[in-house]
């Protein structure tokens, strides 16, 4: 019964971070970790200009800060590339000074503006769990946050490996949320590139694999000199002559049709991408988190920005907390909680649909930063369940590598 509801919930969920997540809890048993096969998404959405490119960023690699970048993957340079090369012409750039960049990468966001602080060469694994009260607490899965700085490639190379190096670097964080129950399988990134151009600026991939596929791509930066968000979304393909998309007929003496609905990811193609303007200082999801522990090493009690998720605007307030030491599967850690709240900016359509964050967690977010070198240890909210009610979410670090040397359990 209480399988059938979940199921039930999840496909009607609206959010696929609640779906999913819910999906994982449908048969709510204690999950085994899952297993860090990359196989279940290797397969990359590249074109053929992507693949050149990524031949060409693979040979840059040989920069030390490049390697540091374990995360990366060949599916990660070809997208990055992506990214990289849709611009760049005439895209400003500084002369940098040659000392091999350390600490965090800063991106100044205006005079009065919190900075973005995005950490070279971090990586934190935290579990997720989902409060069911009295059916119990289950481990539903895992999350890998991890950022880093790349070389920035100005524009597109004339010729192989003689690419001109702006000595200017691309920020990214990446978020992977990854959990496998009986046959069902979630294995969700969020991959965001900040880039020292024009645009995109923001480059977010947002890639759902497993047993449900979907791939989305926003891009914030500036068009005509107009602050701009670009959302591209994919979906079933309908009515296309590609024979692999048809389906044999149920009926014995039906003929072959166009599938009408599946999950597979081949069945999906990019549906035509949607623009809106969008205010200056505009930021994503996953870079929110960033931009609130930054809050945390810069000192400011305080924050506003506006957020864009899909084609919604959000304004974000970030305000800094309670102090006190939080118990997580890493150990115990002296942090400062800041609070993301969200609201609809006025001049917005009021749909009444609640705000959809980071996993799923819908409403205010309560993060948990160790409390001198920022480093996020526990992220809790709600996730909202018709019936069930609101489920309390914690994501709880595991384990941390790349981190500040000040950062360790309290005593
Ligand atoms: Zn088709
Ligand atoms: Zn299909």
């Amino acid at each position: 019964m209480r399988m059938f509801v979940l199921e039930k919930l999840a496909s009607a969920a609206c959010g696929t971070g609640v779906a999913a997540w819910l999906a994982l809890l449908g048969a709510c048993a204690p999950l085994g970790w899952f297993s860090p096969s990359p196989a279940s998404g290797a397969t990359a959405h590249t074109d053929s200009a992507d693949v050149e490119l990524a031949g060409f960023t693979g040979s840059e690699s040989a920069e030390p800060e490049a390697e540091a970048n374990a995360a990366s993957t060949a599916d990660d340079d070809a997208r990055a590339s992506e990214g990289d090369a849709q611009v760049a012409a005439g895209a400003a750039v500084e002369a940098a000074s040659e000392a091999p960049p350390t600490g965090d990468l800063r991106i100044d966001r205006g005079p009065s503006a919190v900075p973005l602080l995005i950490p070279r060469g971090e990586e934190l694994l935290f579990e997720v769990e989902i409060d069911l009260g009295a059916l119990g607490d289950p481990t539903v899965g895992r999350v890998t946050l991890s950022s880093g700085a790349d070389a920035y490639v100005e524009g597109l190379p004339s010729t192989r490996g003689a690419a001109k190096k702006s000595g200017l670097e691309v920020g990214w964080i990446k978020s992977r949320a990854q959990g496998r129950h009986l046959s069902y399988e979630l294995d969700h990134e969020l991959y965001v590139r900040h880039l020292p151009q024009v645009m995109p600026r923001i480059l977010m991939n947002d890639t759902q694999r497993g047993s449900e596929n979907r791939r989305r791509k926003l891009k914030v930066g500036l068009q005509d000199g107009v602050p701009t968000a670009v959302h591209e979304h994919d979906g079933h393909c309908k009515d296309c002559t590609n024979p692999e998309h048809f389906v044999e007929s149920r009926w014995m003496w039906g003929k072959p049709y166009h599938c009408e609905k599946c999950k597979q990811m081949e069945h999906r193609v990019w549906k035509p991408s949607l623009s809106r303007t969008v205010p200056d200082g505009t930021l994503d999801m996953l870079s929110a988190v960033y931009l609130a522990r930054s809050m945390i090493t810069t000192g400011q009690a305080s924050t506003t920005f506006p957020l864009i998720d899909k084609q919604k605007l959000w304004n974000v307030a970030l305000e800094r907390g309670r102090r006190k030491i939080v118990r997580v599967p890493a150990g115990r850690f002296d942090c400062v909680e800041v609070q993301l709240k969200t609201s609809r900016p006025p001049s917005e359509p009021n749909d009444e649909e609640g705000f959809q964050g980071l996993f799923g967690i819908q409403g205010t977010i309560q993060i948990w930063f160790e409390a001198t070198t920022g480093v996020p240890v526990l992220i809790s909210g709600t996730l909202p369940v018709p019936i069930l009610g609101d489920l309390d979410v914690r994501v709880q670090l595991k384990k941390a590598t790349g981190t500040p040397s000040a950062f360790k359990p309290a005593e």
